[in-house]
Parts: structure tokens; C-alpha cells; sequence
């Protein structure tokens, strides 16, 4: 599996690119912004993109996606229950002083136990409503992998005060769906270091049982 993480935009977004050894296909999760360096790094690894994926519809995870589907042709998936909140780029672009990305086109909706492909990687969708109402996290099983958006941060989690937040269901999405998986997982989160879920069931204070 070839995996680069790049940090986008002024709010350093992780941004993924997956790709495929054999067949070269890619994913890229979250292109928020720089997609100049995305595509740098998509060529340098001679990938080719079949998939963007949406973790949520925050403007520093989809402000790029559309700049990245003219250049690959590659369709945009997100959660449908975001897109409410895909509606308000402009006000999102306020809140943290940057231009407002334009209008972004959904391709189409995923959600619980969808399948996103590259080549032979296959990532399953996992909803974790809380951060906002259409949240994902995508969970490659062979690699142990989880991609988190902003549901789970290395010693913390997603804020819940921002429109379609919800402390409830993000304690839920985090009890009920990301503590089921393996100790092993890597977790990498929207923003930040990595992390493991074992590292983050000892010692994140938000998933300790009271
Ligand atoms: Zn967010």
C-alpha cells in the first residue's frame, strides 16, 4: 500500500492519498486545499485517482475536491447527511478567514458498510455521526487501518459545537464503532500525529469508562 499524509491548507488537514502498487490506483481522502502538492505526489507515484472521499463536509477537508476532480475526473463521495453542511461553504470560509471555495457536487452518498476500492485496497465506510451529522471514517481491514477524520485525534476528539455537532453521538460513534476495532489499528486522524487504538482506548480521557 503506498500511503502519503499531507498536512493541507491553513488548518493542516490531513490529507491522504492510497495507492495501489499493482494497478496503481488511488484513492485521496480529504482534499482540502494544496492540490497542486496532491497532485505532485499522485504523479510522483504514477497513480491514478478513482475515488475522493469526504470525511465530513468541513471546508478544510473539501475545499479541494473539486479542483482535484477536474484534474483526475476522479467522482467526490461523502455521507449525504452532510450535506446540509456542504451547503454553508461560504459561511464555513468566514469563520476562519479564508476565500470560499466555490460550490462543491456531491457524486454520490456513502454510508455504513459501503466499500471504496482502489485497485485491490478496499476500505469499508464506517458512519460516526458526533463532529457533524455525516461523519466517516474509513476502515481498511488487511492494513488495520482506520482513517478518522475528525471523530477521533491522537489524546483527543472531534469538537461538537459547530452546526450538526453532538457530544451524544460522537461519544456513541467512538464507543460503539472505533473501540470494536483491533488494539493494532493505525488511526490517523483529521489533524495531528498518528495514533493506535489501543493507545488511544488506555489513554484518550474522553473513552475512558466512568
Ligand atoms: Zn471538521
Amino acid at each position: 500500500m503506498i500511503h502519503e499524509i499531507l498536512p493541507v491548507g491553513p488548518l493542516q488537514c490531513n490529507c491522504s492519498i492510497i495507492g495501489d502498487k499493482a494497478s496503481r490506483e488511488a484513492m485521496v481522502i480529504d482534499p482540502g486545499d494544496d492540490i497542486a502538492d496532491v497532485l505532485a505526489l499522485i504523479h510522483k507515484h504514477n497513480l491514478q485517482v478513482k475515488q475522493i472521499v469526504v470525511t465530513h463536509a468541513h471546508i478544510d477537508h473539501v475545499g479541494g475536491a473539486m479542483k482535484l476532480r477536474a484534474a483526475t475526473g476522479a467522482p467526490i463521495l461523502l455521507n449525504q447527511n452532510d450535506y446540509t453542511l456542504l451547503k454553508m461553504l461560504d459561511v464555513q470560509a468566514a469563520w476562519i478567514g479564508v476565500p470560499p471555495p466555490g460550490k462543491v457536487d456531491i457524486d454520490h452518498s456513502i454510508g455504513e458498510l459501503d466499500k471504496v476500492h482502489a485497485g485491490s485496497l478496499i476500505a469499508q465506510v464506517m458512519q460516526t455521526p458526533g463532529h457533524t451529522e455525516g461523519s466517516i471514517c474509513l476502515y481498511f481491514p488487511a492494513q488495520k487501518k482506520l482513517i478518522a477524520g475528525d471523530t477521533l485525534f491522537a489524546g483527543s476528539i472531534g469538537r461538537t459545537d459547530l452546526p450538526g455537532g453532538s457530544f451524544e453521538k460522537i461519544i456513541s460513534s467512538l464507543h460503539e464503532k472505533l473501540l470494536a476495532l483491533p488494539d493494532e489499528t493505525i488511526v490517523v486522524p483529521g489533524h495531528g500525529p498518528l495514533t493506535s487504538i489501543g493507545e488511544e482506548r488506555d489513554s484518550n480521557p474522553f473513552l475512558q469508562k466512568s
